[in-house]
């Protein structure tokens, strides 16, 4: 059996055989990975991995059993009921589960209704957060989520619900109202009728959107576009998902955030993309 994480000045939780730990894998880069997900790779005697969860990840974990669960890749999609009770299974076998998903597991990842079910059975559960790629996918594009000159708020949305259509339940004039800046999931399949639909609700052709696909892997590609043009950009590109788009002046930031751009060799550039006219640390 493999042992769980030692560094001095914490006590790493134990994985006890007929638990499973719901766990967030970040949203690629295995260095966004969080030291309890870390501690439960090197216990787990199972892991149950999903499409986004990274090879060099699972590879922390040599001496678990790996299954993929994933929807993607043009492997059979598994049925999330199938997942649940194959969860079920492996505790009641007296096996340590660890499920690893994308992202954080609470958002957007079904992680509710797994841990529902297993709790519904039984099973009791741990849950591990983890970096969501509608934050950290963005910083990685250097976009922060939140600027003080352009929101207070965010809203995460899902692009499309659980049968693969466009959300029949979002109020984007709601959300376009109340919400200067709107990062969605899930959003390529359907993104001409969102754009459609945010313009129609009052944002302007003109707004920066940003596109990040693949985020904060080798393969990341960001485009830079607005409401207006988002369709024909992402086709001209060629963009494919899994992608985050972010809709906001905060997308703007990029110009002198971009920090791979910078490791990349590329020169700093001290602009002022807000036009604010003020260096920002002042007042
Ligand atoms: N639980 C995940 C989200 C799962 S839904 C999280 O918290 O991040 C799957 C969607 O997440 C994808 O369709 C895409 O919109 C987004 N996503 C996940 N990983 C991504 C990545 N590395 N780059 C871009 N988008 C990503």
């Amino acid at each position: 059996m493999s042992d769980a994480l030692i560094l001095p000045g914490h006590e790493w939780p134990q994985m006890q055989p007929g638990w499973v730990w719901l766990c967030g894998a970040g949203p690629g880069d295995p260095g966004l990975l969080t030291l309890h997900a870390l501690n439960a790779l090197r216990q787990a005697d199972v892991v149950i991995y999903d499409a986004l969860v990274q090879d060099a990840i699972l590879q922390w974990a040599p001496q678990a059993e790996h299954i993929y669960a994933g929807k993607r890749g043009g492997k059979p999609s598994a049925k999330q009921r199938d997942i649940s009770l194959r969860l079920v299974d492996l505790a009641r076998a007296g096996k340590r589960v660890l499920r690893l998903k994308g992202g954080d597991p609470f958002v957007f990842g079904r992680g509710g209704e797994e841990a529902q079910t297993l709790v519904q059975h039984g099973v009791p559960i741990r849950i591990i957060p983890g970096i969501s790629a509608g934050i950290g996918g963005l910083a990685y594009a250097g976009i922060p989520v939140t600027h003080r000159d352009v929101n207070q708020s965010v809203t995460f949305v899902t692009g499309h619900d659980q049968t693969g259509e466009k959300p029949q339940s979002l109020d984007w004039h709601s959300i376009s109202k109340a919400s200067e800046v709107i990062v969605i999931y899930m959003g390529m399949k359907h993104i001409a009728q969102i754009a459609g639909d945010l313009i129609a609700a009052g944002r302007s052709v003109h707004e920066p959107v940003a596109v990040v696909t693949t985020a904060t892997t080798p393969d990341q590609q960001v485009l830079e576009t607005t409401l207006g043009q988002i369709e024909a950009d992402i086709a001209a590109a060629g963009l494919e998902p899994p992608a985050i788009i972010c809709v906001g002046r905060n997308v703007l930031m990029r110009q002198v955030l971009d920090w791979q751009g910078m490791a990349a060799g590329q020169p700093l550039r001290n602009v002022d993309p807000l036009g604010r006219g003020r260096p920002a640390e002042s007042a």
